[in-house]
């Protein structure tokens, strides 16, 4: 049967592979440790870098298609295999979702609201942006941040010095602290004759810069939903893009919404897909790389994900006895803190379709 190659193999790439071969396709999946979470579930591990090219041609010589799991892959080695074999998302995406600055001017420029920001390079640079922007700030690294690692908040009146020392004197961005009421996410995807299908939007709880809880349906008004939802078909359109994305939003003020960031790969904020709907994300995503036809995007059910993260894995025994529960762990063998562990899903009777 046919084969997809995966770059990389963590908790996401596991679920990926797991979809994958519910279709009847082969996985290899590219990570330099061969006890990563997807190892257990791909049909084969290729040990490499992300960036290796040795190991990205294997992928291409061997699969199909190429996807990827991870939104920090290096695009350059992925560029040069997207000339021989086909990757999805397109690099363009992933080029536009790895800088923050980058994505922002993205979204602005096809009339998509973020939080006020500007670039920072310097010391001085942050100075003036905190004045200019006059509120609470938040300054991340451009690239490479996850999890809110690479982040610092700014009181008003208490920019010190060091401050952008403190996150490694790299190019930032300083972006004005939105006073939102709630945290949504848009699960979409486009397929490669570009039809878009969408999840309903969750609503998020994050604690620590780490999602903790996604809820579904989110306590937003309809209008506020559909434009959700639009705004997520808006991007995938203008990037052209072939698989998942999740979008997320701030809601501020009852109904402006603003996007705070883009993901190029299936969310953790979607995992609540694979309990509560008959296709779930990881099987959206195989589907739309692989060239079939998109599946519904309805859900059966109202429902509430909770991540696992460190030593919460203790629960895991106790949420397997509800009923209603539905657990994925991730195989990983030390429980370090701040680590994801796995994810627990509780349906709920539907209240609206
Ligand atoms: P992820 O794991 O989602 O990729 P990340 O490290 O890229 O996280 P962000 O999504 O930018 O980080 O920020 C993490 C969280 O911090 C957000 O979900 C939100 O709760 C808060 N946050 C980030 N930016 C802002 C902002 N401009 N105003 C208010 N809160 C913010
Ligand atoms: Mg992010
Ligand atoms: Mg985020």
């Amino acid at each position: 049967g046919a084969a997809i190659g995966i770059v990389g193999g963590g908790q996401l790439g596991r679920m990926l592979a797991s979809a994958a071969a519910r279709l009847g396709f082969r996985t290899l999946v590219l990570d330099p440790d061969p006890t990563c979470p997807a190892a257990q579930l791909a049909n084969e591990l290729i040990r490499g870098a992300y960036d290796s090219r040795e190991g990205l041609a294997e992928l291409g010589r061997r699969t199909s298609v190429v996807t990827y799991e991870f939104e920090n892959v290096p695009v350059e080695p992925l560029r040069a295999l997207s000339r021989t074999c086909p990757v999805f998302p397109p690099v363009e995406a992933l080029e536009v979702a790895q800088d923050r600055v980058v994505e922002k001017a993205f979204l602005n420029g096809i009339g998509i609201a973020t939080a006020p920001w500007r670039a920072v390079d310097d010391a001085a640079e942050l100075a003036h942006a905190h004045l200019d922007l006059g509120t609470d700030t938040i300054l991340k690294t451009r690239r490479l941040g996850y999890d809110g690692k690479g982040q610092a908040t700014i009181r008003r009146d208490a920019l010190t010095d060091g401050a952008f020392e403190s996150l490694g004197a790299v190019p930032a961005i300083l972006e004005g602290r939105v006073p939102f009421e709630r945290e949504i996410s848009v699960i979409a995807a486009r397929s490669r004759s570009g039809e878009v299908v969408a999840f309903d939007p969750a609503e998020n709880r994050h604690g620590a810069g780490i999602l903790r809880r996604s809820t579904v349906p989110a306590t937003i008004s309809a209008p506020v939903r559909a434009a959700a939802v639009e705004t997520a078909g808006r991007i995938l359109d203008r990037l052209g893009y072939v698989g998942v994305i999740g979008v997320e939003f701030f809601v501020a003020d009852g109904e402006r919404l603003l996007v705070n960031e883009i993901a190029p790969r299936v969310h953790n904020s979607g995992h609540w897909t694979e309990a509560a709907c008959c296709v779930s994300q990881f099987e959206q995503h195989i589907r739309a790389v692989a060239g079939l036809p998109l599946g519904s995007g309805t859900r059966h059910s109202d429902c509430v994900m909770e991540n696992l993260i460190g030593d919460e894995v203790r629960r895991a025994a106790a949420l397997l006895a509800e009923p209603d529960v539905m657990l994925t762990l991730y195989g990983k063998a030390e429980a370090r803190p701040g680590r994801k562990m796995g994810h627990w899903t509780r349906l709920l009777p539907l209240s609206r379709a």
